[in-house]
């Protein structure tokens, strides 16, 4: 199988994508945008060079606007402003839904078929916008992809045990709503309170929440951006998709709750696959649906935010 995947948006998360699907053997094609004049090509140029001692041969194209691209089997999008020191993702809604409604009206009519993969923050918020603009059930967002990421990490640092042991979901909003499912936790099988002393228990979930919640923010003020997390995590949605794994992941797809009125974005662990689902809705603890449903609340508020600066 051979895929033609398009990134709009080659940045820091974008180019390290990049790199990282350049190695992936499904990859066949990627198409590379970006509006900053030769960005894309110089990308482009810098991956093959990375590429060459590997011997892989894959095509890359470079272009300078998104509505060059045609007939992807995925786009991902991870064009737009980010995060600085003091801003949450949030505060982010007025100006990339701009940026990425644009994207998406200008790419859709060439790219009816293809999975919709978001990156750009606020990610909920934006994917539920790319699911309504596309009507499509192929869209799918980062969701809590990363806080589940550094939910293993910290699980594997703290208790000693190699990440391969390790099993950890976290639902509901990527940031500030992000749930830690610790029904779903578990080392070599068996639940965490094996292995802290049974008073210890409450904190280390709060460390633990507190870290996966944080860390972002550290890794920016020093860095300027998350790269290798978001890169490294992310591609397993995209194999998860392009290999049809049905690996139990955390992404978000389109939800229906009572409470609210469209289709809200958030994650629930689910199988991921060339269709996506079933979640693991019924097997979650009554708090944890719970503090998910909220998430989505609070997400579809962040949507109608960024929707209030879009002429729809
Ligand atoms: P970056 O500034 O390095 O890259 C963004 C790129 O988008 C820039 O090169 C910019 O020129 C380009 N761009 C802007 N408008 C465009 C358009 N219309 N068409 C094509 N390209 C366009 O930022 P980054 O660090 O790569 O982050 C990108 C986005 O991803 C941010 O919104 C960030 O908050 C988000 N992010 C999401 C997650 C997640 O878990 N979902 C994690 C990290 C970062």
């Amino acid at each position: 199988m051979e895929l033609r995947i398009a990134i709009i948006g080659t940045g820091r998360i974008g180019a390290a994508l990049a790199f990282k699907l350049g190695f992936e053997q499904y990859v066949d094609e990627l198409v590379l945008a970006d509006v900053i004049p030769k960005l894309a090509s110089m990308v482009k140029e810098d991956i093959y060079h990375g590429l060459a001692l590997h011997g892989i041969s894959i095509d890359i194209f470079a272009y300078e606007d998104a509505s060059k691209v045609r007939e992807a089997d995925m786009v991902i999008i991870t064009a737009g402003a980010t995060r600085k020191p003091g801003i949450s993702r949030r505060d982010l809604a007025e100006k990339n839904f701009k940026v990425v409604s644009r994207i998406v009206k200008a790419l859709f009519p060439h790219n009816e078929d293809s999975w919709f993969f978001v990156i750009t923050n606020p990610v909920d918020a934006l994917s539920t916008l790319v699911s309504q603009l596309t009507k499509s059930e192929k869209v799918v967002g980062t969701g809590t992809c990363l806080e589940s990421a550094r939910l293993r990490a910290y699980l594997s640092r703290t208790l000693g045990v190699p990440m391969s042991s390790v099993d950890a979901y976290v639902g509901g909003e990527h940031g500030e709503q992000a749930v830690p499912l610790w029904s779903m936790v578990s080392v070599d099988g068996k639940a965490i309170e094996n292995f802290l002393k049974r008073q210890d228990v409450a904190n280390y979930k709060e460390e633990a929440e507190k870290y996966i919640k944080n860390i972002s923010s550290e890794i920016i003020s020093v860095q300027g951006a998350t790269m290798w997390g978001s890169a490294g995590a992310f591609i397993e949605i995209i194999r998860g998709i392009a290999l049809n794994t049905g690996r139990v992941m955390c992404f978000s797809m389109a939800h229906r709750f009572e409470e609210v009125p469209i289709p809200i974005h958030v994650t629930i662990p689910a199988k991921i696959g060339k269709k996506l689902g079933p979640t693991t809705w019924d097997i979650l603890l009554e708090d944890e649906k719970r503090a998910i449903i909220d998430a989505a609340k609070a997400i579809y508020e962040t949507y109608n935010r960024g929707k209030r600066s879009l002429d729809l």
